[in-house]
């Protein structure tokens, strides 16, 4: 080995440990923008060592080095915070294409492949191919261009066995002899890209946050394969990381919605249409007014702010906060209950608060909130509904049923700040909102909590 090359190691096990040291700190809210900084620097090192490797043409990186750079850019400036899981699903998609690419390039260049580098090449060509179908789809429901109900057809488990057994044989095939079976190296790239499609498209779109993650995590698996084959060391140690990751996300998630993964990819959720105003349950709402909401929050000695997917659109974050502190200065306990799943990406909620500088402190999860909601004098409701919905624990016929949910109908009183009776991702209707202790406080959230702001400061 060179000393070019044992530096380049060296350096690479550094970048190693700056990922590893990273991913630690993303499970804090208090350390997790230090841990991505670090991790991407530990990226930028890795990247920048490389670039020392023998026989590269430096035309090409640094075309792709800006043109990337460029959309990276823009699109980061641009995506809003809501649109934030498609952009993941683009990004897993194009880490696959970018795998399933690097396997057929080194293919193309040294077609005679032993059979462990061929198995690996095979395999980085599958998952990235179905990686990036899969994610493209993703990407679709999720932005609406098409359907987000699971579609459903006759033979489909059917069909994606027989691409497994397709994908199996090909990848026996092509690994026995690589350079006179071009042919099957390009059916196992149709497959592939054929099974992403037949494996996702049957998931509805209340599930894509965890297939979005399960893609992640297969973006990362198809990496480390093609670390493999062209002998990248920290292509193997990085995609191995994204890869367990990924899969540790998926499960907690999994977790959250108290679903197995098998229930998630197979069974078919929310294929059923419902009805514009949502199924379920109908009848007498108690709306009320600013005035009211502030007569019942200015009495409380606990409130429980409870945020959802409307806090998010509203960008009611800063206001919310505004309003805990005059709770705050008027004696009342505060408290924000954080679902797993509110909004529409993992850890949604925790960054539109943190980005209002709510204290850690105050933020309350699920498990932790639900034992002592009896306890609790107001739930203010904003935004969310699936998550708060009792459908969940109550109604077996529900299609959330099994999903935890924060349980704010068993506090004293609920207050639920949304603009209309409409239903939110799952397309039911929610029994808390016609329930004996709740009462509707309908318009715009941000404005909403604006005019309670404005009746606290005055005193009324
Ligand atoms: P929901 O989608 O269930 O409900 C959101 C509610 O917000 C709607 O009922 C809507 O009612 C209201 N709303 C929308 N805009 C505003 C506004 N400007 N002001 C006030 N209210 C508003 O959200 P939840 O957070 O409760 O649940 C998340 C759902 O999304 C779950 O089903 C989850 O599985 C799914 N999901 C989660 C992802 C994640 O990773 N977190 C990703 C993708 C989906 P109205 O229109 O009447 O105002």
């Amino acid at each position: 080995m060179s000393s070019v090359q044992i530096g380049i190691n060296f350096a690479y096990i550094i970048s190693a440990i700056m990922f590893i040291i990273g991913l630690k700190m993303l499970s804090s809210p208090a350390t997790a923008r230090r841990g991505n900084l670090l991790s991407a620097l530990g990226m930028l090192l890795a990247i920048v060592v490389t670039l020392f490797a023998q026989g590269l043409d430096y035309k090409w990186i640094v075309l792709g080095v800006v043109i990337g750079s460029v959309i990276g850019l823009i699109t980061a400036y641009k995506v809003a915070m809501t649109s934030m899981p498609e952009m993941v699903a683009l990004f897993n998609g194009f880490g696959g294409l970018s795998s399933l690419l690097v396997a057929w390039a080194e293919y193309y260049q040294y077609p005679d492949m032993s059979i462990f580098i061929a198995t690996v090449a095979a395999l980085s060509v599958f998952i990235g191919g179905v990686t990036f179908s899969g994610s493209m789809v993703a990407f679709g429901k999720l932005n609406g261009s098409i359907p987000s109900k699971a579609v459903i057809f006759k033979g489909q488990h059917l069909i994606n066995a027989a691409f497994l057994l397709i994908i199996i044989v090909a990848t026996g095939l092509f690994a026995v002899d690589a350079a006179a079976t071009y042919w099957v190296f390009l059916v196992i790239v149709v497959i592939a890209l054929a099974f992403g499609v037949t494996s996702v498209i049957p998931i509805g779109g209340a599930d894509m946050p965890v297939v979005i993650s399960l893609l992640n995590s297969y973006s990362g698996l198809a990496a480390c394969a093609a670390g493999f084959v062209i002998s990248n060391n920290i292509l193997i140690v990085a995609g191995a990381l994204v890869g367990a990751s990924g899969i540790i996300l998926t499960k907690i998630m999994c977790k959250a919605m108290n679903r197995s993964l098998a229930n998630v990819l197979f069974s078919g959720f929310g294929s059923t249409t419902h009805a514009a105003g949502g199924d379920g349950p109908q009848g007498e709402i108690k709306p009320a007014s600013a005035e009211d909401v502030y007569y019942i929050l200015e009495a409380a000695d606990s409130v429980a702010f409870v945020p959802g997917y409307g806090l998010a659109v509203a960008q009611a974050q800063h206001v919310t906060k505004e309003l805990g502190d005059l709770l705050e200065a008027n004696g009342t306990e505060v408290m924000y209950a954080i679902h797993p799943v509110a909004g529409r990406m993992p850890g949604h909620m925790n960054v539109l608060l943190a980005e209002a500088n709510v204290p850690y402190d105050q933020l309350v999860e699920m498990d932790d909130i639900n034992p002592r909601m009896d306890s609790i004098d107001v739930c203010v409701v904003i935004g969310a509904n699936d998550v708060v919905n009792p459908a969940a624990i109550q109604d077996e016929n529900s299609p959330i049923y099994g999903m935890p949910i924060i349980e704010t109908f068993r506090a004293k009183t609920v207050i639920v700040l949304k603009r209309s009776m409409n239903p939110g991702f799952a397309g039911i209707q929610n029994a808390l909102f016609f329930a004996e202790n709740t009462r509707m406080y309908f318009g715009d959230a941000k404005a909403s909590l604006q005019a309670l702001v404005a009746e606290f400061k005055s005193g009324n």
